[in-house]
């Protein structure tokens, strides 16, 4: 390299390093940062507003620090859709509900005592630590295992909200959206969403002059409203250590009422000893359920249960079929209605039959009522059936939603009776009414088969033996209906569980009335 180049080279280098900035700088100036997209800004905002919303509650650090905790929560929740009469007022129940939350150990206890009209009681106490989870019914003194494949803890940290806070802070940032501004309850709130990892969108209500949680929103499909909006409400907090914690909670769905309780209890690094965790000692541990098979199983001629999760009665006659039940679970209507229409070519289903309102019986009805089915029930349901018919299934669509129908009824008039019969298949729609269960329920009488088909009268467990809980006072209020009626009854078919001999069943009342 001469002298010339080195010069050259000297005054290049000055040149660039005094250029550099300046190209960068007006490469700057020409070219702005690009414009902020929505979902960048309305993820800002929704941050600040949790972390707001994080601070007012105590803050990310208490939070952390507060280790495990303890709730007891008191009070009612309502039987919507599940009540002795199918319209409000709802029957009110006590709920007693203790929870135990370990986010870090990933332990968590759920103990509820849910008593339902009829003599029904539900809840037990659910364990879960290590990986594992058991299910503890007190009542018939077994152990049920847990299935955590889907598990996700939402369900359970939802109900704390410093925890559903810390759960969107930590878990699902990313997810965090800005949804608008909204007057609830006469004030001003901030409203944000975030996704969990289970897939359900929650949005959240923040008060716009304390920050605090007033309430949070899931959308659901409800089998009555169709598309509706599920609300918990926490309508005051107060401090328990360095946290705010709520004194009650109101859950509403689709507008009504379903639950409100008291927090009468909350304690924070509680530090359980092992045996909180333990199984209890004496009770009998049941295997994991298998799943239930579907099958089409013959009870007579033209006669067949449909069993899956949920069994369904098929009755062919010489020009129709005839369904009891259009339950929503198990294999579910349209796949019930299609096996029907397989076994009976060129017998349209004409009839459903309910034997009550209950939700979880009805949930399927819509499929039938676009297939133009009639519904065979009780008179005082036929306001309810119309709701449903008429309700919005964007988020659950089904052929009712596609090509909307007018319902159209049979009824069974009520403590009396409507016989279906072509003069070689004969069935007997009676309604049993006042049960304890519901006012008015439907059961079917087979007069061939000497069989009694029926809803929630007699729900056997899985293994088809009593258990301590099978007898209640609606099984023995049907038990007594039997008696005094002139039918011939051998066997007794069920929507739940397997079926039983009427001598078995009425051994099982005398047992159940001899241990009280
Ligand atoms: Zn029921």
């Amino acid at each position: 390299m001469n002298r010339t180049s080195r010069a050259t080279l000297s005054v290049l280098m000055v040149f660039t390093l005094q250029c550099l900035p300046s190209l960068a700088q007006r490469r700057a100036a020409k070219r702005p940062a690009p414009p902020k997209s929505v979902s960048e800004r309305s993820y800002e905002r929704a941050r600040r507003v949790l972390d707001a919303g994080v601070a007012a509650l105590g803050g990310v650090e208490a939070m952390r620090e507060s280790g495990d905790v303890w709730v007891d929560v008191k009070g009612y929740s309502y039987a919507r859709n599940q009540s002795v009469r199918v319209n409000a007022p709802y029957d009110a129940m006590t709920r007693d509900e203790t929870l135990y939350i370990d986010v870090r150990n990933r332990r968590y206890i759920v103990e509820t005592r849910d008593p339902l009209p009829g003599g029904f009681v539900f809840g037990g106490k659910q364990v879960i630590s290590g990986g594992q989870g058991f299910f503890v019914n007190p009542r018939d003194r077994t152990i049920n295992p847990l299935n955590l494949q889907n598990f996700n803890n939402i369900g359970i940290v939802r109900r704390v909200p410093h925890l559903f806070l810390l759960a969107a802070f930590e878990n699902a940032p990313s997810t965090l959206r800005w949804l608008g501004e909204e007057v609830y309850d006469g004030r001003r709130h901030n409203v944000l969403t975030f996704a969990s990892s289970n897939g359900i969108a929650w949005t959240l209500f923040f008060d716009a002059r304390t920050n605090l949680l007033t309430k949070y929103e899931q959308m659901v499909s409800d089998s009555l409203s169709g598309d509706s909006v599920q609300e918990t409400v926490f309508p005051g907090y107060r401090m328990v250590g360095k946290i705010k914690v709520p004194t009650a909670r109101l859950t509403r769905r689709a507008g009504e009422l379903i639950e409100d309780v008291k927090y009468t209890n909350v304690r924070f690094n509680t530090r359980p000893p092992e045996s909180a965790f333990a199984k209890p000692e004496g009770f009998e541990e049941l295997p994991q359920p298998s799943p239930p098979a579907i099958k089409e199983t013959k009870l007579g001629e033209g006669v067949y249960l449909f069993e899956s999760a949920a069994n369904a009665l098929v009755v062919e006659f010489k020009d129709y079929v005839l369904i009891v039940e259009p339950y929503v679970g198990g294999r579910g209507p349209k796949p019930t209605i299609n096996k029907a229409r397989e076994m009976f070519p060129g017998k349209p289903v004409r009839y459903v039959v309910i034997t009550h309102h209950h939700d979880d019986h009805s949930g399927g009805l819509r499929s039938y009522i676009a297939e133009g089915v009639s519904i065979v029930t009780t008179p005082a349901n036929q306001g309810y059936f119309e709701r449903m018919a008429a309700g919005t299934f964007t988020i659950a669509p089904d052929d009712q939603a596609r090509a909307p129908r007018k319902p159209t009824f049979e009824f069974v008039p009520g403590g009396g009776k409507r016989v279906f019969t072509d003069g070689v298949q004969t069935i007997e729609v009676i309604d049993i009414g006042p049960s304890p269960h519901v006012t008015e329920m439907l059961v079917v009488y087979l007069p061939k088969e000497k069989l009694v088909f029926q809803g929630d009268l007699v729900n056997l467990p899985a293994s088809g033996k009593y258990a301590a809980t099978t007898v209640n006072e609606t099984t023995v209020h049907f038990v007594e209906w039997l008696n005094r009626t002139s039918l011939d009854v051998r066997r007794i078919a069920a929507v739940h569980g397997p079926s039983t001999t009427l001598e078995e069943l009425r051994a099982a009342v005398a047992k159940s009335k001899a241990a009280k």
